[in-house]
């Protein structure tokens, strides 16, 4: 099944330019979440390995730093081209792995070699200034430098396009970089580190461990030769690194949890909702961290769009990704199907109707049919936790002041969405949104041009946009005087 992607299905750790085993000789099955089927093994490496991949990144580091933006550029444009030349091969290994549908896997791929080519773009432009002096025989120059080592834990949800956000700008600014990717799906992560290999980046500068979770990531944490943490993940784990990186004073990037709202008023273009609604919610099986959480509907138009949302939500059609067609694979796994099972009893529990869908599908494992529930309230589950599955909560609202301050009602703030045709509506609601992105009659939003983060509990830093590469670059401030 996987004969094309063979070449990049590595089953080792990259450190320092070799690809090995853990010290211990141990491993860790990875299966694939449509059939439970083991695809191969990663190592399971600890803080030992973590510790040599650092010190490969850290030697590496005072070389790369040298080499010129252009320099560096040209080998991610490389890299983006062999992205891109193996495109399917690439997808079908990140299906396999993940789940997800084809389409969406070599999307994601796509999207993957699209931020690795806008950092190329952006490392070149990563000027300073020079300041208008108060002295007369003294200028001003502020600089701009790599902060050098990143450690960077990336998810399973997007786990070839999550670390392109991070090694791309990594490596643009002229840092290197040890990777920890999800234990779920290592290879997408594994064959980023063959390929950039491949392309011709130097030993070192690109390093990846797999294993046990808590021991690399404290090793990251705690080692001084980490300069920068850059993770996407939960909430919890996000401030633990957090705080844990707070003993050696680490640079922070955290994309964290959402709770999406995706308000409908009134007077919104119904056809763009639904079809907003649907790749907004059901994207990935619902599993991503800007899917929409909550559906807040205004009343005059709320009948209509619950029954043309589940209308629409009924067609999707669930299967293995790599079948022709397929717009919804399976859960990651059986835990995250229970879990959702969980969300669906709650609501039904406390006054919620399923309009469609609502129970484990009938391929059984981790697939779950595609869910609609009208009626939900704020006690329900779904109103502070993110559902992570494929759960559609429709809300109906009254007012746009009542829809605003019940989309705010979350210590989350990554995306939100909205739909209406009035342009002061439009200005008003997306103002007092608080929200790091705001899609208006948009439910797909993001793309390498534009800064993809969070506020409040979901997170710090932006990814992607020219702000992207802020966070891996130091300021220096120069004072030349005696002139
Ligand atoms: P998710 O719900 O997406 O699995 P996690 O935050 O658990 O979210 O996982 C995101 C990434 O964080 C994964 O690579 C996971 O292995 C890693 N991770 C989980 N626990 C820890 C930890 N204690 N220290 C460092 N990384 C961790």
């Amino acid at each position: 099944m996987l004969q094309k992607t063979s070449h990049f299905m590595r089953q080792a750790n990259l450190i320092n330019g070799e690809w090995v085993q853990a010290d211990s000789g141990q491993t860790i099955d990875v299966t694939n979440p449509a059939n439970g089927l083991k695809i191969g093994t990663v190592p399971k490496a600890g803080a030992a390995e973590t510790r040599r991949a650092i010190e490969a990144a850290h030697t590496a580091f005072l070389t790369w730093r040298k080499t010129s933006a252009l320099e560096r550029s040209k080998l991610l444009r490389k890299l983006h081209d062999a992205i891109m030349d193996n495109q399917d091969a690439l997808a079908e290994l990140l299906t396999t792995e993940q789940g997800k549908s084809l389409f969406e896997s070599r999307g994601e791929v796509g999207s993957s070699a699209a931020y690795v080519l806008w950092f190329a773009e952006e490392g070149r432009r990563t000027y300073g200034d020079v300041v208008p002096s108060p002295w007369a025989d003294r200028r001003i120059m502020v600089t701009k430098e790599p902060v050098g080592v990143v450690a960077a834990i990336t998810p399973w949800n997007f786990p070839s396009s999550m670390l392109a956000r991070k090694l791309g700008p990594a490596l643009a600014a002229g840092c290197t970089a040890v990777v920890k990717p999800a234990t779920q799906t290592p290879y997408s992560a594994l064959a980023w580190g063959a390929l950039a290999e491949e392309v011709g980046f130097p030993k070192g500068v690109v390093n990846i461990v797999t294993g046990a979770a808590g021991e690399i990531g404290d090793e990251l944490c705690f080692n001084p030769l980490v300069k920068k943490i850059t993770f996407t993940g939960s909430t919890p784990v996000g401030k633990m690194l957090i705080e844990k990186s707070a003993k050696t004073v680490k640079k922070v990037s955290m994309e964290l949890g959402g709770n999406a709202p995706f308000i409908v008023f009134d007077d919104a273009n119904l056809d763009r909702a639904v079809e907003g609604a649907i790749t907004a919610k059901f994207r990935n099986s619902g599993q991503t961290c800007v899917c929409t959480n909550r559906f807040f509907v205004q009343a005059g138009i709320h009948d209509t769009f619950v029954e043309r949302l589940a209308a629409a939500t009924a067609k999707l059609k669930v299967g293995s990704g790599l079948e022709d067609g397929v717009q919804q694979g399976p859960l990651i796994d059986e835990k995250a199907a229970l879990k959702t099972a969980e969300f669906v009893a709650d609501a039904k529990a406390k006054g919620g109707k399923v309009e469609t869908g609502g129970k484990p599908h009938a391929l059984g494992g981790s697939f779950f049919e595609p869910t609609v529930i009208s009626g939900a309230t704020p006690d329900m589950m779904f109103m502070k936790e993110e559902i992570f599955g494929p759960v559609a909560p429709v809300f109906k609202f009254e007012t746009e002041e009542e829809a605003v301050r019940l989309a705010n009602d979350t210590e989350f703030g990554l995306a939100c969405y909205f739909y209406t045709g009035d342009l002061g509506r439009a200005f008003r609601v997306m103002e007092g949104l608080k929200y790091g992105m705001v899609g208006i009659n948009e439910g797909l939003i993001t793309t390498p041009e534009a800064p993809f983060g969070g506020v409040k509990e979901s997170g710090l830093g932006k990814e992607g946009g020219h702000q992207g590469i802020e966070d891996y670059l130091d300021t220096k401030y120069v004072c030349i005087g005696g002139l």
